[in-house]
Order: C-alpha cells, then sequence, then structure tokens
C-alpha cells in the first residue's frame, strides 16, 4: 500500500503532517510521490489566509480530477476543520475529512472510508447484510474525524521526523488570544497543553533520532499550561527537556511567543541553559497602539520595548524576529507610520511582513476601512526597504565570528558550479530565515554541525568557511552516528 502526502501551510501543519506519516509507515504504507501511485492521498490544507484556502482547494481539486477508483482522497488540516462542507462542496471527489485534532486517528478514517466503499459496492448487489457496521461519524454522507480526539496527546502520539538535524516539537494546540483577524481559535479551540512528560520523552526521543536542534511550537508557545492553571510553565518545560536530554541535542529554539507572556523566569531559563539558542519569534503584528487595539492584541508599547531590552540584556547576541500585518482596516498613514518607528526603534534582526487580508468570519473582515490593495502593497514595501539594511547591518556584525552551523544540504553556485554548503546559525529558524552559505565544501552530510568563520553578510544570508579540519570530523560523527 502506498500513500502520496501533499502539506500545505505552516511549520505546525508539517508536524501534523509528519505524525500522519508516522502513522502510516507503522501500518506498512510507503510513500511515493506519484499520484498515480498511491492507494491513499492526502492533503493537509491551509485555512488561515484566503489565497491559502484557495490553494488547499486547487490542490484537492487537481487530485479529484485524476484521482482513480480504487483511490481514497483525504482532505486533513485547517481547512477542513474551519469549513468541511465548504470542502465537500467544491471537492466532491473527497471521501474523506480529518480535523486538526484529529490527525492521530487516520488510520481509523482510512478504514471508515473503505468500509463505505464496500458497504455501498455491497449495497448494490443487496447483499447489505454482510457489510461492515456503518458507524462512521459523516458529514455529507462522507466519513469526517472532527471532533475532539479519542487519542489526546500523549506520550504514544507517533514523533515527528527529522529533518537535516531538526525536528519540531509541538507543546500544545488551539490559542486563547483574541485577535480580531485569526481564524485559528474557530477552528482549533482554546489552548490545549500537551503533557509535560509527553513532551520531554518526545525530546528525547527525537535526540536518538539524530535531531541536533528542537524547533518548539505551538500557536502560542507562551501560554503553555495556562489550561492546567499553571501559565508560566515553558520555562520548566524548557528546563525539563535540557536536562533530560544529552549533549547530542545543540540547539532548543523558541517560536511563536506571545507579548506579555515573556516572563522573567522564561528570559532567566533561555539564557542560563546552553541549549536553547539565543533566538526568539514574537509576532507583534503592529507596532501603533490605535491599530494593535483594533487588532484585539496587547497594546501597550512600552511592555515590548521593555521585553526586549530584558531579552537583550540577558542575552546580549539574541537574534529576534517578529512578523507584521500592514494596511489592517482603519490604518492611516499616521498609524503605519507609527508601526515604522517602532520597528526602526527595536532593531529586529529579521522581519516577515505580510499585507492584511480579510478572513470571512473575523472581527476584522467586518470592520470598516479596508484599506486598498495597492496602499497595502505600497506599506508592504515601504516596511521591508526600512528593514533591510537594519538586517544588513545586524549580519554584517557577525562578519569575523566562528559560529556552529547546522548542514541543511548542497547545492551549486549558479555560473561557476562549484559546490556550495546550505546551513542555519542560531540566529536562523528553518524554512523561515536565511541560511549560511559555505562555498568550495561539498559531501558533509545533513545534520551534520560544523563551525564556520564569518566571512561575508548580505541581508538574510551570512557566508562563511569551515575551519581547517572540521569538515572530516563532522562528517565522521555524523557517519558514527548513523
Ligand atoms: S495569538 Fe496567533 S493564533 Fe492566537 S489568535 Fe492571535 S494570531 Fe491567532
Amino acid at each position: 500500500m502506498k500513500y502520496h502526502l501533499v502539506t500545505l501551510g505552516c511549520p505546525k501543519n508539517k508536524v501534523d503532517s509528519d505524525g500522519i506519516e508516522m502513522l502510516l509507515r507503522g501500518a506498512d504504507y510507503l510513500p511515493t510521490d506519484r499520484q498515480q501511485d498511491a492507494d491513499v492521498l492526502i492533503v493537509n490544507t491551509c485555512g488561515f489566509l484566503e489565497a491559502a484556502k484557495e490553494e488547499s482547494i486547487g490542490v484537492l481539486q487537481e487530485l479529484g480530477r485524476r484521482k482513480r477508483k480504487h483511490q481514497i482522497l483525504v482532505a486533513a488540516g485547517c481547512l477542513v476543520q474551519r469549513n468541511g462542507a465548504e470542502v465537500l462542496d467544491r471537492v466532491p471527489r473527497v471521501d474523506g475529512l480529518l480535523g486538526t485534532r484529529r490527525w492521530m486517528d487516520v488510520l481509523e478514517l482510512i478504514g471508515q472510508v473503505r468500509g463505505g466503499k464496500q458497504r455501498r459496492r455491497l449495497e448494490r448487489y443487496a447483499l447489505l447484510g454482510d457489510a461492515p457496521a456503518g458507524d462512521a461519524e459523516l458529514l455529507g454522507g462522507v466519513p469526517a474525524l472532527l471532533g475532539d480526539p479519542t487519542t489526546a496527546f500523549t506520550a504514544a502520539t507517533p514523533r515527528p521526523p527529522v529533518m537535516a538535524g531538526s525536528a519540531y516539537l509541538k507543546i500544545s494546540d488551539g490559542c486563547n488570544a483574541p485577535c480580531a483577524f485569526c481564524t485559528i481559535p474557530s477552528f482549533k479551540g482554546k489552548l490545549r497543553s500537551r503533557p509535560l512528560e509527553a513532551i520531554v520523552d518526545e525530546a528525547a526521543a527525537l535526540v536518538d533520532a539524530g535531531a541536533r536542534e528542537l524547533v518548539v511550537v505551538a500557536q502560542d508557545t507562551t501560554d503553555y499550561g495556562r489550561d492546567w492553571g499553571e501559565p508560566n510553565s515553558l520555562p520548566r518545560l524548557l528546563s525539563a527537556i535540557c536536562n533530560r536530554t544529552d549533549d547530542r541535542l545543540k540547539w532548543v529554539r523558541l517560536m511563536y511567543a506571545y507579548p506579555g507572556h515573556v516572563s522573567d523566569e522564561l528570559v532567566e531559563v533561555m539564557a542560563g541553559q546552553a541549549k536553547i539558542v539565543p533566538y526568539l519569534d514574537m509576532p507583534l503584528q503592529h507596532g501603533d497602539p490605535r491599530t494593535l487595539r483594533r487588532m484585539r492584541r496587547p497594546s501597550k508599547l512600552e511592555m515590548v520595548y521593555d521585553h526586549m531590552e530584558k531579552l537583550r540584556r540577558a542575552m546580549p547576541d539574541i537574534a529576534l524576529r517578529t512578523t507584521f500585518i500592514v494596511g489592517y482596516p482603519g490604518e492611516t498613514e499616521e498609524e503605519f507610520q507609527g508601526l515604522l518607528d517602532f520597528a526602526r526603534a527595536i532593531e529586529f534582526d529579521k522581519v516577515g511582513a505580510f499585507p492584511f487580508s480579510p478572513e470571512p468570519g473575523t472581527p476584522s473582515a467586518e470592520l470598516p476601512d479596508q484599506v486598498p490593495d495597492e496602499v497595502k502593497q505600497e506599506r508592504y514595501a515601504r516596511l521591508m526597504e526600512q528593514q533591510q539594511p537594519i538586517s544588513l547591518r545586524k549580519n554584517q556584525a557577525m562578519v569575523g565570528r566562528m559560529l556552529d552551523v547546522l548542514v541543511e544540504g548542497e547545492g551549486e553556485i549558479e555560473g561557476s558550479g562549484e559546490p556550495l554548503l546550505l546551513a542555519r546559525s542560531y540566529r536562523d529558524a528553518p524554512e523561515i530565515d536565511g541560511l549560511v552559505l559555505v562555498p568550495g565544501v561539498r559531501d558533509v552530510p545533513a545534520g551534520s554541525m560544523i563551525q564556520v568563520h564569518i566571512n561575508g553578510a548580505m541581508e538574510y544570508d551570512l557566508v562563511g568557511e569551515p575551519l581547517a579540519g572540521e569538515v572530516f570530523s563532522s562528517k565522521r560523527s555524523a557517519i558514527e552516528l548513523g
């Protein structure tokens, strides 16, 4: 049996896809890149923004169009959780729906779809008496697992794979924040934290499987534990992960922090535990209090300045990343200027931005004074233009330093064909930030960690050269690690 899995959207979705794959492989399914060879086709959809939703529907329609009779098409993920009925309406060839909280029941869903198909076949020959019991949960006549999980997050939850020495570690799901533009709480529900012991066990198992880096993710990592009445449990969790894993684990990276949830204890643990990299991603969404209030986000900028100052004082080398939305409804030129001033004052190392997109069903979509698209684009360009010299300056400050880098793979320099090693330093989150490019080196296995001397900087990437002998020793240790 073979499966063909397409994953769309953010790293959190990828973690769920990794779990789905583990379960399928455990049931002797093999992966295939070729749709025509697969018995089961799965699309893990994204429903966060309108464009992402349309992309998900497009992929499902394409697979549905070419689907053969014996094949099963499963729609999974955020869009399904958000609006499974619409998915069925627009892609009638979908055979089963799997919500974000039920990915661990993928095999059960496949069983239900198969049972349903068999039942219909038998019905055709009036042999219903022998058909499998039809106890599937249905939506529009199609098996749909969308409700709360029968299998909660446990130690037994399959762990995601390690890719190039790095693995995601999901610590909770859902979100308690009231952000007016976000659909996630409407389909993921309130925050539910995984048991601490289960996460620590998973971290240790990932290290055994070759992880040098663990990337801690959730909708809001800094709210971990609130659902069991201990809202500041993240420092305890991070300490437990660091203490339970041996020194094969080099980096623990924290993503998706929420302003107001970065406690002194968290800063202390980040600064005190050598394995936690001085890096923090805190999506702030805007930098003007008026816009932030309409977004239903924390609007006290002094608090954010205070967080940044504490983080930088405790970890002078910290790389700070944030994300902004430009062109939010009602954003005046003055408010946008407030955002520019704020971003310039903080001098983030890395900034991501996207133009506001009204999501049906969110309060933001109903707000008056929607900003025209051309204004959004123009503001996006101005924000990124302001940020580029800041990021460049921050990168230039790394020139002359020795950095440990995690090798992701290798390529070639365009034109010359010279080999080029692609790696990341502690300053770069996988799939989001830049790279450290190491020209002239080949055959270092992905997942190795080597030291490089940084001798060049660009806006997004650094350039480096390895220390003499370093490549050989890391290659050998990577081989020894298996
Ligand atoms: S914190 Fe993030 S996930 Fe939670 S509601 Fe706000 S934008 Fe959505």
